[in-house]
């Protein structure tokens, strides 16, 4: 383990910041910490850098405990989410200030700016000055002054935030490839799950101070070990149904039996909630049958929303609730019967919010 987070856990006076924060980054993995803003972050991002002394726990660099250790003996990049690009330097000072601070050899510095100016694609920048660069190019620029000293972890504290999507989606792919070509253990700090998801090798999900979900991306958005994790990582629909059945369990749901091969061990009678992506939500007309053991539920076309590649199709089930449905073409019209069948093989199925299990 490169980096190895132990049980942390911050307090700022009677606040609880984070309690029981642990996971660890393997050599060259790119890991997103990913939650909604206050989850404690921030505070994690600090502890790393030294600049917090967490109330209880240890950090780990290379297998050295730096929990007491002041920042300037971590080697540990930093890119914060407002610019920190020292306005009376230029692109290449700016980037050698991290190599002085450093103590690299001062024959050597030259040639280290150059070699990060070129990966970061600002090469011919290096005399401008931060306020003639567009945004884009300052990150690109803070990017290189925390890699050139080839530090152990690079941390990426909501890098894109301040930027506009376009630009965003841009910069994502840069972070990508720069991590690739070098190989620099990274951990990406964002609340935006397509960020996230797009960037990570791996992921580790908190809400309100503490790790809710570590896993791939992919694992963590098809099988998400909590309600939380479902909805805070892409849109999710949450119906109630009612056990009739365990080992196997089975539900009744949209008038059909459903038995997963998995799922909460709870007695029948017990309501549980099933959730569903919107794109695992197909559309039929009404008193059609639907083949298979999926679910199907009636309802009515309550909003159809069209949003470019896609249409958002609000549908009022027979449950009472309301269901998300994507679809790509053809939608119902508002005020339009109709019968939604949910893919039975994508419901995962939660026991209250507290414990949950797949369905593949
Ligand atoms: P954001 O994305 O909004 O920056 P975050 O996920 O980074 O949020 P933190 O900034 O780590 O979260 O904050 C975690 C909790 O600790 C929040 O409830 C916050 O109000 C509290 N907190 C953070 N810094 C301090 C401080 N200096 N004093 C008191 N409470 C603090």
């Amino acid at each position: 383990m490169i980096l190895e987070l132990e049980g942390l856990r911050h307090r700022y006076g009677e606040e609880l910041a984070i309690e029981d924060v642990s996971f660890g980054l393997e050599e060259g993995e790119l890991l997103g910490l990913l939650g909604p803003s206050g989850c404690g972050k921030t505070t994690i991002v600090q502890a790393i850098a030294g600049h917090v002394r967490p109330t209880a726990g240890r950090v780990f660099l290379r297998g050295r405990d730096v929990t007491g250790e002041p920042p300037e003996t971590r080697r540990v990049g930093i890119v914060f989410q407002r610019s920190t690009l020292y306005p009376h330097m230029t692109v290449g000072e700016n980037v050698a200030y991290g190599l002085v601070s450093r103590d690299v050899d001062p024959d050597r510095r030259g040639a280290l700016v150059e070699e990060y100016l070129e990966l970061v694609d600002l090469h011919g920048r290096r005399e401008a000055y931060p306020s003639e660069l567009s945004g884009g190019q300052r990150r690109r620029v803070e990017l290189a002054r925390a890699l050139a000293p080839r530090p152990d972890v690079l941390v990426l504290d909501e890098p894109l935030s301040a930027l506009d999507r376009r630009l965003r989606r841009q910069l994502r792919g840069e972070i990508a490839r720069i991590q690739r070509e070098t190989g620099v253990t990274t951990l990406v700090v964002t609340h935006d799950q397509e960020e996230a998801m797009a960037l990570a090798d791996r992921l580790v999900v908190m809400n309100a101070g503490r790790v809710v979900g570590v896993d791939r991306p992919r694992t963590l958005y098809e099988s998400p070990p909590t309600p939380f994790v479902a909805s805070f990582l892409g849109r999710s629909n949450a119906l109630p149904a009612t056990v009739v059945g365990r080992h196997p369990l089975s539900v009744t749901l949209g008038g059909r039996e459903v038995a997963f091969d998995d799922g909460p061990d709870v007695p029948a009678g017990t309501t549980v909630s099933c959730h569903v992506r919107p794109e695992d939500v197909s559309i039929h007309p009404p008193h059609v049958a639907v083949p298979g053991t999926d679910p199907v539920l009636s309802g009515e076309v309550r909003h159809v929303e069209d949003v470019g590649r896609r249409y958002d199709v609000t549908v009022a089930v027979e449950t009472g609730d309301e269901l998300l449905v994507e679809t790509s073409s053809d939608p119902p019209a508002v005020g339009d019967r109709v019968a939604v069948a949910l893919s039975g093989d994508r419901v995962t199925v939660f026991d209250d919010g507290s414990s949950a299990a797949e369905t593949s």
